[in-house]
């Protein structure tokens, strides 16, 4: 938060906006690609947020890239709410105020939160400018599932899930379900490039703040018209490379009514990570009991590494070793992730390889059978799965490691093949289950409601 809210008389005092700061036109040339560190410039050394874009202009870079990240009300999550409020002068209450005006009630101005003092709604406009999501794309699967492409105001856009009830007891249309799981995005793009994934392909854009990843939640159970039951954290981008964001966006998730918070129990709400072993390990000491889920996809290490290339250099062993504390730090267990595809990854050395594994860390593997991908499909930065059970549906593609620009397109997986993995592992003694995929008449596979425009790109802008 912007530490010059008040001078030494103790007199309210606006933080300057960016481009007033006298940055130094930028000498970038047109057309270079970048990844920035925007650090927030309202001096609250709280946030910094990793941007990647092409320089498509001379102008002040800075004035594009490096906007207030803590001038920005989705920068804040419960503590930040509490320490503006203190920062503003304003007791304490007046955070839950602000929060259940942002959560409960999806207020789009400060105008609207009428129980705040004229002259603190104000200053609020002024410190952390109110802009919620837009819904710019919409579809619907004749099973109920929901995908959403939302934008946020800079314009990055992400892909989030509404998966309601069972299959066949809707339709949808007609009633609200009784039940809702939202997946949400952590991040705009990934920069892990799973070969089977559209947003691998597409590359990073940048990290969400805690209240866009709350606002992809708020969005879908505003549209189904009931409160999320489950969250998942399982849509584009990796949540443990956008770590503190996530936990504070998933504590707004979690928080109760009274705290304004969107009333999710934290055992309702499941992170799942491609196996980035230290934030496994912060995650162990969080409070909150929010659970966690590993996408594995192969338990040979020389497999695994072709096909989630961004984490080989986490070894198996230490993501062993981390699920195995996990789980004792935290009593809970996590769950194994396991897309099928037919001759990668359910051989009879893969599936005994996986037996070991989920033996070794006391896991639950989850069988999951994919949705095809269009061929050509560029999937520009989206990832959000219509299924509630894997981190950015793999919309494998046959060959793993097949160059990006030309993908194959791969088959559903079939229901033979599933239950022969399934079986072996029961044999084994590990628990299994085998999820179903949702949403396969719609853009439901990584990326692809994403890739068909160039949303989730606005860093080619700057
Ligand atoms: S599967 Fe997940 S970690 Fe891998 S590239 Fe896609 S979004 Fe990133």
């Amino acid at each position: 938060m912007p530490a010059s809210l008040r001078n030494e008389q103790g007199e309210y005092v606006p933080a300057p906006r960016a481009n007033e700061r006298g940055h130094r036109p930028c000498s970038t040339p047109t057309g270079t690609r970048l990844t920035i560190t925007r650090q927030c410039t309202g001096n609250c050394d709280r946030w910094s947020v990793r941007y990647t874009g092409t320089v498509n202009t001379s102008r002040d870079i800075c004035a594009d890239v490096c906007t207030d990240v803590c001038a920005d009300v989705f920068a804040y999550g419960p503590a930040g709410y509490r320490d503006l409020m203190a920062q503003l002068g304003q007791p304490a209450y007046r955070a839950q105020q602000l929060a259940g005006w942002l959560w409960t009630h999806g207020a789009a101005d400060y105008d609207e939160m009428s129980n705040l003092p004229a002259v603190l709604r104000e200053q609020l406009a002024e410190v952390a400018v109110l802009r919620r999501g837009n819904v710019l794309v919409r579809q619907e699967s004749t099973d109920g599932t929901r995908k959403y492409l939302v934008q946020f105001a800079d314009g990055v856009a992400v892909e989030c899930v509404g998966i309601p009830d069972e299959p066949g007891t809707l339709p949808t249309q007609q009633r609200s379900p009784k039940h809702l799981t939202v997946c949400v995005s952590s991040q705009a793009g990934c920069a892990l490039g799973c070969s089977f994934c559209a947003t691998g392909r597409a590359g990073f854009t940048r990290d969400l703040l805690p209240g866009e990843i709350a606002e992809q939640i708020r969005l879908v159970a505003a549209d189904f018209g009931v409160r999320a039951g489950n969250v998942v954290v399982m849509g584009q981008g990796e949540p443990f490379l956008n770590f503190d964001a996530v936990v504070e966006g998933l504590r707004i998730a979690n928080g109760s009514d009274s705290q304004g918070g969107l009333g999710i129990g934290a055992r309702h709400i499941t992170v799942s990570t491609a196996g980035i072993v230290n934030g496994i390990r912060r995650f162990s000491a969080l409070p909150e009991q929010f659970t966690l889920a590993v996408s594995l996809h192969s338990a040979v290490q020389a497999t695994r590494d072709r096909l989630m290339p961004g984490v080989s250099g986490q070894p198996l062993s230490a993501l062993a070793d981390a699920l195995i504390d996990y789980r004792e730090q935290s009593g809970r267990r996590a769950s194994l992730e396991y897309a099928v595809v037919s001759g990668v990854n359910d051989t009879p050395a893969e599936v005994d390889a996986l037996c070991d594994f989920a033996r070794r860390v006391h896991a639950h593997v989850n069988l999951i059978g994919i949705n095809p991908i269009d061929r050509g499909c560029t999937g520009s930065g989206g990832g959000a799965s219509a299924a509630p059970d894997i981190h950015a549906t793999p919309a494998m593609q046959g060959a793993p490691g097949a160059p990006a620009t030309t993908p194959t397109p791969a088959q559903r997986t079939t229901d033979a093949a599933l239950r022969s993995v399934a079986a072996t592992l029961r044999r084994s003694g590990i628990e299994v289950s085998i999820r179903r995929s949702r949403g396969a008449d719609i853009d439901a596979a990584c990326g692809q409601l994403a890739g068909r425009g160039r949303y989730g790109r606005p860093g080619a802008d700057i």
